[in-house]
């Protein structure tokens, strides 16, 4: 439902469990966040509000990092339960992903999984492109070009946004009839399904295509079509009051 993404000089969780919260209005049943740090990668998701989230938080802090995601998520297959709340990772625990939309080719994706010997452990449509994304980096060791490989095989509507633990300060998103937007502000770069999330960081927008992926790091954003072809930039300035 609701998607933030945040790589940049400030605490990255604070950006991303902030921009969650100005997504609310948007109705959702749970919420999970992913921040990579010291070398790894740390999560936490509730069913819920982002309360139950919030003192989960506070409960078991995770370590602070510049690289976040965040997820509110309106459920369309699987339960509101902690499990199948997003972000899903893989089964070495080094990619996070979060998901807008359904992934309609989910059961043959996840029954090949099953058969690579992956252990796939919620109910959602959304998992299999954490596990997908795990063995296209393997092998390509690029996060990005691992989305355009994985966006390849997928169908349906999706905004996904990715972090993975072997390429800090990298935050990845894709998006197929369903929005993305990134923020431009000063050494810091935001993504998210609505710029309402990023409003009071910058005014500085683009506006991601139909079928693109974009790579976000502390100096810069590259954006390319599902194929690796450089794309259109739609940079727009934000002007209404949010
Ligand atoms: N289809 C996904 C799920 O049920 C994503 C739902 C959403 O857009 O929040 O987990």
């Amino acid at each position: 439902c609701g998607i933030v993404g945040y790589v940049g000089g400030q605490s990255a969780l604070d950006v991303v469990v902030a921009g969650l919260k100005r997504l609310e209005y948007r109705g959702y049943d749970s919420a999970g966040v992913a921040v990579l740090a010291d070398g790894g990668l740390a999560t936490a998701k509730k069913a819920g509000k982002l309360v139950n989230l919030e003192k989960e938080l506070k409960d078991r802090p995770l370590p602070s990092g510049s690289t976040a995601l965040g997820h509110t998520r309106w459920a369309t297959h699987g339960g509101p339960t902690d499990a199948n709340a997003h972000p899903h990772l893989d089964n070495a625990g080094r990619v996070a992903v979060v998901h807008n939309g359904i992934i309609e080719n989910f059961a043959l994706l996840r029954a090949e999984l099953i058969t690579r010997g992956h252990d796939v452990v919620s109910e959602t449509d959304s998992e299999v492109v954490g596990h997908l994304l795990a063995e296209s980096f393997s092998s390509c060791g690029d996060l990005a070009e691992a989305m355009r490989q994985v966006c390849r095989r997928l169908e349906g509507a999706f905004t996904l946004v990715a972090v993975h633990a072997d390429e800090p300060g990298v935050v990845v998103g894709a998006r197929r009839n369903s929005p993305l937007v990134v923020g431009v502000g000063d050494g810091e770069y935001f993504l998210a399904s609505d710029v309402t999330a990023f409003i009071d960081h910058t005014r500085a927008a683009i506006e991601l295509g139909q079928d693109q992926v974009v790579e976000l790091r502390r100096d810069g954003v590259t954006i390319t079509d599902f194929a690796g072809d450089t794309a259109d930039v739609r940079s727009y300035h934000v002007d209404w009051d949010a």
